[in-house]
């Protein structure tokens, strides 16, 4: 840690965010009549872009992969058959208020509905947050439910992104964790290290050190260029606090849907010390259907990775699907016979 940020530097990063898609464009030198911006898109899920991501996105160049990612475009109104508002059944497994217990020993509890940028692809962008819990006496159903069955040795804080709530719920919850004795792992879902990387600040050290529970930090990357120092340097601090970390992807159409996007993205996770853990077949949400990867050539980019990279560089290709046990591995999908679309 440099020390040198001020107290609540990475709200005011929150704070300085672009939420506009034409201000977005004119940052970037980018003719927005070129791209068929979506004003349609932009109401149903604002645009939302940090200063510290935006300057990792190539200047004038409307294909740039890290761009594709934030940028509303008409495409978002494609109406597309087998694209759902809820594409992966997380309404029938939400057991209380805010917790979701769809796979076994595990729970994930939806903390927040802010994100520090909007992914377009995203599969919660039409999550009802506005009904899930938000203080800390909210949150006691789900509490009592983690500590009535022992089954239960992960909790998972995601959201949104379970980062962006303040650090003194975040320990009030964790010392409640410390106190049920079956917890044994503490996973984080988050990309704020990505997009806000000072949000790894000491105080979020701090709270990571003081859990007694195993720490789980899962990032979500999609592209090489998303890492830059600063994102290294939070990993370094993660780490050091004791936390091991994983990254997630989504296989995007236009972002990373090549052999050499996947592997430069690996090399540039394994050389700062995070092991690729999943790549997602996209969950089929409404708005998104145009960053589609045939599961074809997802498969065909795994085995050529799989001749390139060290065995913990290839990530697990997964497709989520409602009503089934775990993540499904794409190439088991017609073993299990699992009808998909
Ligand atoms: C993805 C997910 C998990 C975690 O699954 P892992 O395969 O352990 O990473 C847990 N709960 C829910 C609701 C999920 O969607
Ligand atoms: S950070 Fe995650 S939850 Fe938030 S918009 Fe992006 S994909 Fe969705």
């Amino acid at each position: 840690m440099t020390g040198t940020m001020g107290l609540g530097s990475w709200q005011s990063s929150m704070k300085s965010a672009i939420r506009d898609a034409r201000e977005l464009c004119r940052q970037l030198h980018v003719d927005v009549e070129s791209i068929g911006l979506s004003a349609d898109g932009e109401s149903q899920f604002p645009v939302f872009v940090t200063q510290e991501y935006l300057s990792r996105i190539r200047k004038g160049d409307p294909r740039d992969p890290l761009l594709l990612q934030v940028l509303p475009t008409s495409f978002e109104s494609n109406s597309s058959l087998g694209f759902h508002k809820d594409p992966v059944g997380d309404g029938a497994v939400e057991v209380v208020p805010g917790l979701l217990h769809k796979y076994a020993g595990r729970v994930l509890m939806v903390l927040s509905g802010a994100c520090a940028i909007h992914c377009r692809y995203c599969f919660r962008r039409h999550y009802p947050y506005s009904s899930a819990p938000k203080s800390l006496a909210d949150w006691e159903p789900a509490l009592d439910y983690i500590a009535s069955d022992t089954s239960i040795h992960e909790v998972i804080l995601s959201g949104g992104d379970p980062l962006t709530i303040t650090d003194s719920v975040l320990s009030q919850l964790s010392d409640r964790f410390n106190g049920i004795s079956h917890l044994k792992r503490l996973r984080i879902h988050t990309r704020l290290p990505v997009v806000i990387p000072h949000r790894v600040d000491r105080k979020l050290i701090e709270w990571v050190q003081g859990s007694r529970l195993s720490k789980w930090v899962v990032l979500h990357i999609n592209h090489a260029r998303e890492i830059d120092e600063d994102v290294a340097d939070a990993v370094r601090r993660l780490k050091s606090a004791g936390a091991t970390i994983l990254n997630q992807s989504v296989l995007l159409r236009g972002v990373n849907d090549s052999v050499e996007s996947l592997f430069e993205l690996s090399e540039r996770l394994m050389d700062i010390g995070v092991v690729p853990y999943y790549l997602h077949q996209l969950d089929r949400v409404e708005g998104a259907s145009h960053f589609e990867v045939e599961p074809e050539l997802g498969l065909r980019l795994i085995d050529e990775l799989n001749t390139r990279l060290s065995g913990y560089g290839v990530p697990k290709y997964v497709q989520e699907i409602a009503g089934q046990p775990s993540k499904i591995s794409v190439d088991a999908l017609e073993r299990l016979e699992i009808v998909v679309r």
